[in-house]
């Protein structure tokens, strides 16, 4: 065999099919084809046993040419071909700053959420622990172990939405406060935020559904004076330390003596405005000494414990704090009024 005429025959059909090839696995199966371990090169290799001894090392070296050629060849179009394939990947993934952009329709805290977790942090500065209870209620937590006996005007049937004989929508987050009393032993210092239902008309300011946080302490020795400090320290916490405080006596059937709690009014600090209807003062809850009946019939001994009670609508404070002026916003779930918070 001429030694130079096949190393050159092989170079010529590789050239060809060089020529040819458009892609990196093109170049590969030529790469196998030429220089793998049954390749054109390592069958020239393979002849050298079989041709005469002087010939040899013409053979090798040439053999080695080959190869080396070969090699440069490929990678050569190796590199072209991996830095088009890179500068199309990157134009495929540049970014048109012009593009208009997705957007996310994000949501917001519902402010009721906002605000009853805030005063849940106010409280729970002061040491009170939460509570919670069903919403459906039977007549005997919600009424009667609250001292409201079965003719009460507050069991009437227009005010309270009756699931069916017995059982009920809660009227008030206070029979939250009797389950607590049944199933703990004082000391009691619990707050019982969650939803009420009334038979309400749907207007600017009554929803049949609205919001309650009721507050209870129970120990030895409670007075009347750790009421009127504890609600003192939480209105200052809520409204600012400028803010007067007034109790007004009034009447609940479940404390006694009762009191209901103006602070002066946010807007005009007293002076009279339609917030307030003129009168200066803004009413923010109701409040009192719990009744010994009420004690009693949750199994707790009126001759060795007292407490006070006290229960506020989270609604109101709500709007009074983001200046909201119907109700109904709360609940109408619109996004556009929602995502102000
Ligand atoms: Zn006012």
């Amino acid at each position: 065999m001429d030694v130079k005429e096949t190393v050159s025959e092989i170079l010529d059909e590789f050239k060809k099919e060089y020529s040819q090839a458009n892609d990196l696995d093109a170049l590969e199966d030529l790469r196998i084809k030429y220089l793998g371990k049954k390749g054109e090169v390592q069958k020239l290799f393979n002849k050298m046993g079989s041709i005469p001894a002087e010939k040899r090392p013409v053979l090798g070296k040439e053999a080695n040419i080959l190869k080396q050629k070969i090699e440069a060849e490929l990678n050569e179009k190796k590199e072209k071909f991996e830095a088009e394939a890179k500068a199309k990947k990157l134009a495929e993934e540049t970014i048109d700053v012009t593009l208009p952009g997705k957007t996310i329709n994000q949501g917001a805290r519902h402010p009721l959420s906002v605000v009853t977790e805030e005063l849940e942090d106010i409280f729970i500065g002061l040491g009170f622990e939460i509570a919670e209870g069903p919403e459906l209620e039977d007549e005997y937590h919600n009424f009667e172990a609250l001292n409201i006996p079965e003719n009460h005007p507050a069991r009437d049937l227009q005010d309270t939405l009756y699931f069916n004989d017995s059982f009920l929508l809660r009227t008030h987050t206070s029979p939250v406060q009797v389950r607590t009393m049944e199933n703990t032993e004082p000391p009691i210092r619990i707050i019982a935020p969650g939803r009420v239902y009334r038979a309400d008309e749907l207007d600017a300011s009554h929803s049949p559904v609205f919001h309650q946080l009721e507050g209870l302490v129970i120990d030895e020795n409670i007075t009347f004076g750790d009421l009127k400090g504890t609600i003192r320290a939480m209105v200052e916490e809520i409204y600012g330390k400028d803010q007067e405080v007034r109790f007004r006596p009034s009447y609940f059937p479940f404390t006694e003596p009762s009191a209901e709690v103006d602070v002066s009014c946010i807007v005009c600090q007293g002076d009279g405005c339609s917030l307030c209807s003129r009168t200066g003062w803004l009413e923010i809850m109701g409040s009192g000494m719990v009744h010994p009946n009420v004690l009693r019939m949750s199994g707790i001994d009126p001759e060795k414990y007292s407490g006070f009670a006290f229960g506020m609508g989270i609604d109101r404070i709500t709007l009074l704090k983001y200046g909201i002026n119907d109700i109904r916003l709360l609940f109408e779930n619109d996004r556009r009024f929602l995502k102000q918070f």
